[in-house]
């Protein structure tokens, strides 16, 4: 992946120096916008014929909140999330995330805030198969500054965060899909980013499974206050969500409150 190639991802701590930032290091009453799009549309050029992935979309994303961009197959999720994650380009509008606005950086610039600010999660993991899944966590923490025992504090706690501590040594293939997502999951937390984007997460697992990954979704961005943004066109996410943004057709739709919206903290960090 592009962000192991970049080599100045700081890693603030929080407290306890678990690498996730604590509670208190945020205002979660404050009205923060994590992500804001206005007016973005992307194309894509193929031969004489153009298709317009999104359409002049413009939205907000609330900071620590989890949230659903949903819709059919073809209708811009993907590349929507990819220009939240500074992958791809916008091309036209303006993409704002956390406090800056990343359509008008370079490649270089980009990569450097990507690392410091995304962690990915994919449909099929993405998991070095002949690494164990502690090494696979320390993956993105092994072009920084921070020394094996201070890799090893962040590995444990993220790999303690998503439920794993007790599979450090396992390879990928000694392990179900749902574990194996949970391993991705603490690879993208492990450099605490600014948020956590997630396409399909739940494409490839059984229903338990995937309801178990929703869960621990809704966890991390209840306790370590997260903001996470998952693409998927699984209904059944609908009731683990804050919000459901909705896209047809490369067109924003609606936003509408998902079955968390209304829920405590404590009644999910108890699950
Ligand atoms: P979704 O994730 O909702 O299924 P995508 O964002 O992947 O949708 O795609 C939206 C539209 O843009 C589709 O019509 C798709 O074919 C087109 N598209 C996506 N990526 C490319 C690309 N790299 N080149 C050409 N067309 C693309
Ligand atoms: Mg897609």
């Amino acid at each position: 992946m592009g962000r192991l190639a970049d080599k100045n991802i700081l890693i603030t701590g929080g407290n306890g120096g678990i690498g996730l930032a604590a509670a208190e290091d945020f205002d979660r009453e404050g009205a923060h916008v994590a992500v804001k799009l206005d007016r973005v549309t992307r194309t894509y050029r193929r031969d004489k014929f153009e298709v317009r992935a999104l359409d002049d979309v413009s939205l907000t994303i609330p900071t620590q909140g989890f949230v659903a961009i949903m819709g059919p197959s073809g209708s811009g999720k993907t590349t929507l999330l990819n220009l939240v994650a500074g992958i791809d380009h916008a091309t036209s509008g303006s993409v704002v995330v956390g406090e800056e606005e990343i359509t008008t950086m370079n490649e270089r610039e980009l990569a450097a805030w990507r690392a410091r600010h995304i962690g990915l999660v994919f449909q099929f993991y993405n998991l070095i198969p002949v690494l164990t899944a502690f090494e696979n966590v320390e993956l993105p923490l092994l072009l920084t500054h921070l020394s094996r025992a201070e890799r090893k504090t962040h590995v444990d706690a993220a790999l303690k965060a998503v439920g794993l501590a007790d599979r450090t040594e396992h390879y990928p293939r000694q392990l179900s899909g749902g574990q194996e997502q949970r391993v991705a999951i603490a690879r993208a937390i492990v450099t605490d980013p600014t948020i956590l984007v997630a396409d399909e997460p739940t494409g490839d697992l059984d229903a338990k499974s995937a309801e178990e990954i929703l869960l621990l979704l809704t966890q991390l961005s209840r306790q370590f206050h997260k903001t996470i943004v998952m693409v998927t066109h699984d209904p059944r996410s609908e009731r683990f969500v804050d919000t459901v943004y909705r896209l047809d057709k490369g067109v924003f739709i609606s936003s509408e409150k998902g079955g968390m919206s209304d829920q405590t903290n404590g009644l999910v960090a108890t699950t």
